[in-house]
């Protein structure tokens, strides 16, 4: 029992075992107890890959009930233990997207399903933006409305409030015509395309695809959803801010300020996001 308690509220102790639960005169037991702790602190579900995975589906659902994603863009996560693998949906809706729907894809754009499922064309975007930035977990691919027009015009995408200061100075835009000529049909469906797009993305967090899209890449899950809901909403105020006069930007030191203040409350809108989509679409 005492164990099961500790386990239920972890918070009670420290390592250190200097917390109110533990007893010293159990000082034996208590080593023992404190190891599982730690067990607990790595691991927090039962099963990791099952828990990364609802969240991928649940990122799904959020990206479309935020309207960044419609009929089309996707969302991926590397695969925490494999290397050089990724997890991203079969070639559907977003926001019909289930636990089962989630396939495994290699760098090469390979996919790895024992029933031969395909997954989205534009999976080399993922495949090359991960294998280009080992500092990313997760990529958005979107057609988010209010974007597009920066892709296309002289106008750049800047951050124009707190919430988006990750934009940082340059949000780059990537030329199709420049790798795959003046025919195509814009989609980045081949590892050189990708490769392309990667080198055009460079460190950035989000790069615009012109007259088609953008990509924005994230640490984790919650942050790239945040980033791709954000830049939509960046997006929107600065299409109308420009209808009514010059735009005072965020300074960079203000960009990066405020990018690091964000980043430490990624739970928060994502609880909120959660909750809409899953009651929407659960
Ligand atoms: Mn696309």
């Amino acid at each position: 029992m005492e164990r099961a308690d500790i386990q239920t509220h972890p918070k009670t102790i420290s390592r250190q075992g200097s917390g109110e639960t533990p007893p010293k005169k159990h000082s034996g037991h208590l080593e023992v107890i404190i190891e599982d702790f730690e067990l607990l602190e790595i691991y927090p579900m039962s099963n990791e890959l099952d828990a990364l995975i609802e969240e991928l589906v649940i990122a799904n659902k959020i990206l479309y009930n935020e309207g960044v994603v419609d009929g089309f863009g996707h969302i991926s996560v590397r695969h925490p233990s494999k290397e050089s693998r990724f997890f991203i949906a079969k070639s559907m809706a977003p926001g019909l997207v289930s636990a089962k729907d989630i396939l495994e894809c290699d760098f090469e754009g390979v996919i790895h399903d024992p029933e031969n499922r395909k997954s989205y064309v534009e999976r080399f975007i993922h495949s090359e933006i991960f294998r280009a930035r080992p500092d990313i977990n997760s990529i958005v691919h979107s057609h988010s409305p209010s974007v597009i027009p920066f892709g296309v015009t002289s106008q750049r995408l800047r951050p124009i409030c707190h919430m988006s200061g990750f934009l940082g100075s340059q949000t780059p835009i990537y030329e199709i015509r420049h790798t795959a000529g003046e025919t195509s049909d814009l989609l980045i469906n081949s590892q050189k395309l990708g490769k392309s797009l990667a080198n055009t993305l460079g460190s950035a967090t989000v790069a615009l695809m012109r007259g088609h899209g953008s990509v924005t890449v994230g640490t984790s899950i919650k942050q790239a959803v945040y980033r791709a809901i954000y830049t939509e909403v960046n997006a929107k105020l600065q299409l109308e801010s420009m209808k009514i006069g010059t735009i005072e930007f965020l300074t960079d030191a203000e960009a990066m300020a405020t990018a690091g203040m964000a980043d430490q409350h990624l739970d928060r809108p994502w609880a909120l996001w959660k909750e809409k989509a899953l009651s929407q679409h659960g």
